[in-house]
């Protein structure tokens, strides 16, 4: 007899409820829950992927010492022996944990403990994707719940939550036709589907989202808020002065205000202060603010894992030759962070153990691989956005030797002679120093150099990054080529044709691609699928000092007709 199973989707912060229907233990079907409360019964096109990733044929499901198979414990063995050696001989500085985002929260409290009490170091990371770390650090975790998108009269939405988070929109939308007066204000750099649904969309230069923000901080009168020139934050939004100050005149009519954020690859300090002034939005409209997240528990991550050092700043360290010994779970840091280390670097650690659910760019460096098990595999805790706290237990046993992330690390320890401590406790994070007047200013100016204009296109079949999503089937079928996005106006000027191959270059390399030419972008505005590693790998990601975290641009981007 068949049995319904209930999980949630880590594809992005909302957690989406479903239910997957397992017959003799496979899982057959995935279907709607429309008794999840946050997602009331949707579940868009990466939630599907679930269902494939549990019977995926090409998971990791086997230990590798030096890329061959071997027995799970030989794996954690060799693990052991070599983190001891490094912290013997070189101390617990010498070694670092990274973590991804769809692990549990049990899982972070195990690695938070791993690394304190049985590594001796503070060397762990979170591998945020995009830029959720400097949103969380500009404006946290937000005040809103599920049910205030039910009840708001005014939405104001920054970035594309609607491809992003596909599941949120039917509240939305919902909410805003339940009176003629609701409103819904984007602000985006070209008209995506978030903006199909606004009564007004402020077409922004990429990266000055906060300065449009400040602007209408400024136009509200609001005390404490960095103080812009209005005709200076209108203009990075396409506006006159009197529309942007209408604007915030309407933001006053309204009583259940909901802002909400989407992050986009960029700058880094331009993230962090979208999300500290879409916050202070939201307080001064007597509204609710609801960040969206990348990492399906980047919440989770946040509240877990501090942030002493970063993702950059440990990798850096490594590029350094300062760590020898790395464990990284979860993400595929050459996928997701291109160029922010080197293949090379990796294979000079004196240990990489990666563990993933497929083999990828850093588990073919690894020097220990470890079958990690899906979300869905094991029991756990997870935090999203908008204060949605879901828990879970196994859809169906783990496959082959995968394990969650708890247990590697608890075999690991004992190898070492010893145990995990305490829970992690509440992470800590160190105050960012970022000088706001100085960056709105530089966020306001118009971008220098000649060429194109890269913007990150999100798209609603692909995680972000596209390390898991990249493997599923449905994509490959519905959406077989990728493509950039230009305008029509910069389609004619650049000799470009809608559906023909173009080359798309930067400092960092070329790739050829195909062009959608269409009137949703603006200008010379390009927009670049960053699922795709080779486009991905095209740009350039740096440290920035002030937000620890990276800064993600393209300089000399050209795009040409293909040959
Ligand atoms: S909206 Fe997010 S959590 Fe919901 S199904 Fe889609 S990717 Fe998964």
């Amino acid at each position: 007899m068949p049995e319904i199973k209930k999980a949630s989707c880590l594809f992005c912060s909302f957690q989406c409820g479903y239910a997957v229907e397992v017959d003799a233990g496979v899982p057959v079907r995935i279907d709607f829950d429309a008794e999840s409360p946050n997602n009331l019964g949707a579940l868009c096109t990466r939630g599907h992927y679930n269902l494939e990733l549990l019977i995926h044929p090409r998971r990791n499901l086997a230990a590798t010492v030096n890329r061959r198979r071997v027995p799970w414990m030989s794996g954690v063995t060799k693990v052991a022996g070599l983190l001891s050696e490094i912290k013997e001989s070189a101390g617990g500085d010498a070694l670092g944990v990274i973590v991804g985002t769809e692990l549990s929260n049990e899982d972070f409290a195990a690695a938070t403990s791993f690394a304190r009490d049985v590594l001796g170091t503070k060397n762990i990371a979170v591998a945020y994707d995009g830029n959720d770390y400097p949103l969380l650090m500009g404006g946290g975790v937000g005040d809103a719940s599920p049910s205030d998108l039910d009840e708001a009269d005014c939405f104001v939405m920054v970035g594309d939550v609607f491809w992003g988070h596909p599941c949120i929109a039917k509240r939305i939308i919902e909410s805003r036709y339940k009176s003629r007066t609701n409103r819904i204000y984007t602000l985006n750099p070209y008209r995506s589907n978030t903006d199909w649904f606004a009564d007004r969309h402020v077409v922004v230069r990429p990266g000055a989202e906060p300065v449009v923000l400040a602007g209408l901080l400024t136009a509200m009168n609001v005390q404490g808020a960095p103080k812009v020139d209005l005709s200076t934050a209108a203009a990075a939004g396409g506006l006159e002065a009197g529309e942007l100050q209408a604007i915030a005149n309407g933001l006053k009519e309204h009583s259940k205000v909901v802002v909400l954020t989407s992050s986009r690859l960029g700058d880094s300090a331009s993230a962090y202060l979208t999300g500290q002034l879409s916050n202070l939005l939201a307080q001064k409209c007597k509204g609710h603010y609801a960040p969206l997240f990348r990492g399906g528990n980047a919440v989770g991550a946040f509240k877990a894992v501090g942030s002493s050092k970063t993702a950059p700043e440990l990798l850096a360290d490594v590029s350094a030759g300062k760590i020898k010994g790395l464990l990284v779970f979860g993400p595929d840091i050459l996928q997701l962070y291109p160029g922010a280390v080197s293949a090379d670097a990796l294979e000079d650690l004196k240990l990489l153990a990666a563990s993933a659910l497929f083999e990828n760019d850093t588990t073919k460096h690894s020097d220990v691989g470890l079958p990690q098990a899906v979300w869905t595999e094991a029991s756990g805790s997870y935090s999203g956005s908008m204060g949605i706290e879901t828990s879970m237990e196994p859809v169906t046993a783990p496959q082959g030797d995968a394990l969650p992330v708890k247990a590697m690390l608890e075999s690991i320890a004992a190898e070492m002679n010893a145990t995990l401590g305490g829970g992690a406790g509440a992470a800590e994070h160190p105050k960012l120093t970022i000088d706001a007047a100085a960056e709105l200013s530089r966020l306001a100016g118009e971008p220098s150099g000649d060429g194109v204009v890269l913007v990150e296109g999100i798209h609603p079949l692909h995680r972000w990054d596209g390390t898991i999503t990249g493997r599923m089937s449905f994509p490959k079928i519905i959406n077989p080529y990728c493509d950039v996005w230009i305008g029509e106006e910069a389609a004619g000027s650049l000799g470009v044709e809608g559906g023909a191959s173009v080359a798309l270059a930067t400092e960092r390399g070329e790739t050829s691609i195909i062009a959608t030419v269409t009137d949703r972008m603006p200008g010379g505005l390009v927009a670049f699928p960053s699922y795709v590693p080779d486009v991905r790998g095209l740009l350039k990601w740096t440290l920035n000092p002030a937000t620890k975290w990276f800064d993600v641009a393209a300089s000399g981007a050209k795009v040409t007709p293909g040959t």
